[in-house]
């Protein structure tokens, strides 16, 4: 059973403040990778004590936040910049997996209690609907591993982030590490607590996992992904593009067959 972690830092116990605390070249944002890989150590050590064989951790966040001295064995990672595009490096590696987890994640954007919340880009997107229903970062990722077969087995965050895994996946074990109290600022437990809550809910992730299999996370097809940008510059991008339909000065639609061709278009 070798699971794979994807990894995002808006999730993290500690990490609340939009900007200064989830880039690159701020004060805290080294001590932040540093709380990201412990609560990613934690569910290692919980994945490994419940039986696990192996775990891999996909370093998501964009300018990278797993601090790799901090990191634990038996864990591998994938990480790096610029790596090939996200779904085709995925459709290479997924047969190594059996489940998929997340650590560290966030709710969509828009969904006011979720403490950093967004989707993809905070400056460019204001929403994805995708078949009229909203999706944000935990039902593209489990719905691509659903594509290939796998199932969406854990996910830590903030309360708001555990509810949107708790609705695309029931069944799926939960950690909210922190409740937000709107998009920057949030109610959180001590890093310890945080950790001691992920390693406890990741082993019983999989046990449960073992006895009852949770499904993969699919959705019925043909696709029509809407996006919703703030600016219009970025809905101009899409200008003369013939698989594209350009809705309104916002808004555009993509449709697909597959979810691998569209899902982070
Ligand atoms: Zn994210």
């Amino acid at each position: 059973m070798h699971i794979l972690i994807m990894t995002d830092i808006e999730g993290v116990a500690g990490v609340v403040k939009p900007l200064v605390d989830t880039t690159g070249g701020n004060v805290n944002y080294p001590r932040n990778c540093r709380l990201l890989t412990e609560e990613v150590n934690a569910a290692v050590r919980g994945f490994m004590q419940a039986g696990a064989s192996a775990v891999t951790v996909w370093d998501g966040h964009g300018c990278g936040a797993i601090d790799f001295e901090t990191l634990q064995p038996p864990a591998r990672l994938i990480h790096g910049g610029p790596t090939p595009p996200l779904v085709w490096l995925f459709s290479r590696l997924a047969g190594r997996f059996n489940a998929i987890a997340h650590v560290g994640q966030h709710a969509m954007a828009g969904e006011r209690s979720g403490n950093l919340n967004h989707t993809q880009s905070s400056a460019e997107i204001i929403s994805y609907t995708l078949n009229g229903r909203e999706i944000g970062e935990i039902a593209q990722f489990a719905l691509l591993a659903g594509s290939f077969g796998l199932p969406y087995i854990f996910l830590s965050g903030d309360q708001a982030a555990c509810r949107e895994a708790e609705e695309l996946q029931p069944g799926i074990v939960t950690a909210a590490v922190k409740e937000g109290l709107g998009r920057a600022s949030a109610l959180t437990l001590t890093c310890i607590e945080a950790r001691a809550l992920i390693e406890q809910q990741a082993g019983l992730a999989l046990r449960q996992h073992l006895q009852h299999p949770l499904p993969p996370v699919r959705w019925p097809g043909p696709y029509i992904l809407r996006k919703s940008f703030f600016h219009t510059e970025v809905t101009d991008m899409y200008l003369g593009d013939a698989n594209v339909r350009v809705l309104d000065n916002h808004t555009v639609e993509l449709r697909g067959e597959s979810i691998p061709e569209i899902i982070y278009k």
